[in-house]
């Protein structure tokens, strides 16, 4: 089964915190933070469609800049969704520069900035080169109680999580895998073409057996033929993403009904149990409590980052601290160093 995306951590661990979704196929990718994107390079960054900011502290948002001179000059609108007054904070971003270049003339890219409460959004606002940023209030798109992004292939949730602040958490979810089996197309006697787009979309959206696929002016084929045949479906994917929070009991339990079976966890674990004070005076999780909220969540494969740079020679002990906390009871799972690149 071909995945449909591919997750990376943006930098090394003790770096700042982020994780860059790529699509397969297609020219498109999502961010988790908006700390320092380094790694990156312009071709991926202008395959950002949306970027997901936990919240504003420098560490989460400073790659703003790079990001914004990057994506000036395309067409396609770059969506920025953060916890409550998160527009405030990219409309004084955008302020801080002279913008007397912009114009009727300028390239139409769009900021649109949405403000999570947890629930919905209580403010979306719009910032287009064209009008040098000048802050428009739009209405928010209607989606389900909790979701973020609603789209054809995929979902994204968030959660708003307590770091002193509000802390946003998201989670990917591709609602289903469809992928097509060549041979089974060849035995049909039916050509790759893009009909194939529709049956897929038909198939995640729970079309009937008995739905029409049209494979070009002559020819269609009910969706059951295609799916027992041609189509290989199986579940898609879940990724989540979780940085900067106290440990108490309300936070756990939203992560864990977030992060509830994703195949994987990202995670924080800035600090070892050894200074579960300090993490309890910044809010932040230690690696045994990130390693015990990945296995209540019950997810495949944990990925913890953002650690404290008092560690800087001592990253073995916070991997191992929280893999012993994650696999506590269970020795089934698979873990990834958080360095590898996942596929
Ligand atoms: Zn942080």
């Amino acid at each position: 089964m071909t995945w449909l995306v591919q997750p990376s951590l943006v930098n090394e661990p003790f770096a700042d915190p982020g994780a860059f979704i790529d699509f397969r196929f297609g020219r498109r990718a999502l961010l988790f933070d908006l700390g320092d994107l380094t790694p990156l390079s312009p071709r991926q960054l202008l395959r950002v469609t949306h970027c997901f900011v936990s919240h504003t502290h420098m560490d989460h948002f400073a790659g703003f800049d790079r990001l914004l001179r990057v994506c000036l000059h395309r067409a396609t609108p770059l969506h920025l969704i953060g916890p409550t007054g998160f527009a405030d904070h990219v409309e004084h971003k955008l302020k801080s520069y002279t913008l007397n270049l912009l114009g009727e003339q300028s390239v139409d890219f769009a900021i649109v900035a949405s403000e999570f409460n947890g629930v919905g959004f209580d403010r979306v606002c719009k910032f287009r080169a064209r009008e040098a940023f000048r802050r428009r209030d739009i209405p928010a798109a209607r989606l389900s109680p909790g979701v973020l992004v609603e789209e054809d292939e995929f979902r994204i949730d968030g959660a708003l999580l307590d770091h002193g602040i509000p802390c946003l958490a998201v989670a990917f979810q591709e609602k289903l895998r469809v992928n097509v089996w060549s041979e089974g197309l060849r035995q049909l006697g039916l050509p790759v073409g893009p009909w194939l787009r529709a049956a897929k979309s038909a198939v995640r959206q729970g079309a009937p057996d008995e739905s029409q696929i049209s494979i070009n002016s002559d020819l269609s084929m009910p969706l059951g033929i295609l799916r027992q045949h041609a189509l290989r479906i199986a579940r898609g994917q879940k990724i989540a993403y979780v940085v900067d929070i106290a440990y108490h009991d309300q936070n756990i339990e939203k992560v864990i009904a977030l992060a509830h079976d994703a195949d994987h966890l990202f995670i924080e674990a800035p600090f070892l149990e050894m200074d579960a004070d300090i993490a309890a005076q910044t809010r932040h999780l230690t690696a045994r409590q990130a390693g015990e909220i990945a296995r209540r969540a019950d997810v495949a494969r944990l990925v913890t980052f953002h650690f404290s740079a008092r560690y800087r020679n001592r990253e073995d002990e916070l991997r191992d601290e929280a893999a012993a906390s994650f696999d506590a009871g269970r020795d089934t799972r698979e873990r990834v160093r958080s360095d590898q690149r996942i596929s």
